[in-house]
């Protein structure tokens, strides 16, 4: 058999989804009127924020839901109005992304790591101990790159400890447990608008709950002045009397062109959700079949909506890492890696966080954040592209073993 040169991924594994015609129509239609920031003061409650808060609310079935200017600014907000105050302790899963302690050191509190398991959700064992041994009254739970941990048992432990669980909802949209959408097991579901989750406005952020206090107070705090009333998945007015001249204003409005660029695409989630999880399935089956790579169990619970995929390469050292990923990307695969020494990209482990107060790896989450690979799965990803990406990463791994 001849052999060509070897098969290369021509496609960007990094490129953002393309915004659709009808978001490019709004946001223009926007634009030539001029209602950038989403109040004022001769303006009614029809604004795109307020119309993308209520669209989604009923969309998950929350009572209410506030957009502010990113997730992170949303998980703030929610630590904040749940009450979590400065020094209190706030348990969280090793497994996430930076602006996860960074909410919570945002809200003056510490982070309480807790461990992951080698299928990439929090470890319930030890949350146990760690909210037994902390004192925490709050988790923060980041259902990181799509995992979704088993919410049964986890809510039933939160609920016996009195821990309120805040959902981290960044990889989740659209996703559910056992029938439940992911963001309404805790007190407040946080969503990301951010180009890289499952619908690019840029930036932006949405915050779900059914408690009515929380959800003024998150109004307030956000930066509506005194024209909340402009909201529409919004408690009613009791409510903000009585939080309204107690709560100072952050300014973390959502931006109404980024809610003119959301509306339409929430539209087309369902339909994402399909390809994206199609291009798993088959990537899982081909990446699965190479020997020497573990992939973590899906529960039949779970239903995800996965826009990346994550697999474990046991054995292979830091220097047989780089080499695979060099590998990898010089055949246009871009993988990532949570084991790297410094942080990388959107990659980054507890060991990275230095800006907390406590320094804290926990030993398991290190060990299997050292083996684990990330690639991102673009929209526009083929099943030609996924078959290609099989053999480079089955081609360089074996390559990267034997140097
Ligand atoms: C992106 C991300 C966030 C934060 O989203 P922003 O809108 O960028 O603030 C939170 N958690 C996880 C796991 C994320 O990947």
């Amino acid at each position: 058999m001849r052999h060509d040169a070897p098969p290369r991924l021509a496609l960007d594994l990094g490129a953002p989804p393309p915004v659709p015609e009808e978001a490019i129509a709004a946001a223009e239609a926007l634009l030539r009127g001029g209602w950038l920031h989403r109040y004022g003061e001769t303006l009614g409650d029809s604004s795109d924020a307020a119309r993308l808060e209520e669209e989604f609310a009923a969309g998950l079935g929350a009572r209410y839901c506030v957009g502010v200017n990113s997730c992170g600014s949303a998980m703030f907000l929610a630590l904040y109005t749940s009450g979590v105050q400065p020094g209190d302790r706030v348990l969280m899963n090793g497994f996430t992304l930076s602006p996860v302690p960074g909410a919570i050191a945002h809200a003056g509190a510490q982070p309480v790591v807790v461990e992951v398991t080698q299928d990439l959700v929090i470890d319930i064992e030890d949350l146990a101990r760690k909210a037994e041994a902390s004192g925490a009254r709050h988790l923060l739970l980041s259902h990181m790159r799509g995992h979704i941990a088993d919410m049964d048992r986890l809510m039933a432990l939160c609920n016996e400890r009195g821990l309120t669980v805040i959902e981290d909802c960044a990889h989740t949209m659209g996703a559910r447990w056992a029938g439940h959408p992911t963001g309404r097991f805790g007190r407040a579901g946080c969503f990301s608008l951010q180009s890289y989750k499952h619908v690019n406005a840029g930036e932006g952020g949405l915050l779900a709950t059914d408690d009515a206090d929380l959800a003024a107070r998150a109004i307030l705090a956000s930066g509506s002045y005194m024209l909340y009333g402009q909201h529409r998945a919004r408690p009613p007015e009791e409510v903000f009397a009585r939080w309204k001249d107690v709560t100072p204003n952050f300014s973390l409005r959502l931006s109404n062109l980024a809610a003119a660029l959301a509306r339409p695409q929430l539209r087309l989630l369902a339909e994402r959700a399909r390809v994206w999880n199609d291009r798993h399935a088959r990537l899982a089956t081909l990446l699965g079949a190479i020997p020497g790579i573990r992939l973590p169990h899906r529960p039949q619970q779970e239903e995800h909506v996965q826009s990346s995929i994550q697999f474990a390469v046991p054995g292979l050292d830091a220097e047989g890492f780089r080499r695979f990923l060099a590998g990898c990307r010089s055949r246009g695969v871009f993988l990532k890696w949570f084991g790297a020494e410094a942080a990388e990209g959107y990659t980054s482990a507890p060991r990275h966080w230095r800006f907390l107060h406590e320094s804290q790896s926990p030993p398991r989450t290190a060990a299997v954040l050292a083996q684990l690979c990330d690639m991102r799965i673009p929209l526009t990803l083929t099943e030609a592209d996924c078959a290609t990406i099989g053999l480079v990463v089955g081609d360089e791994l074996a390559a990267a073993r034997t140097p």
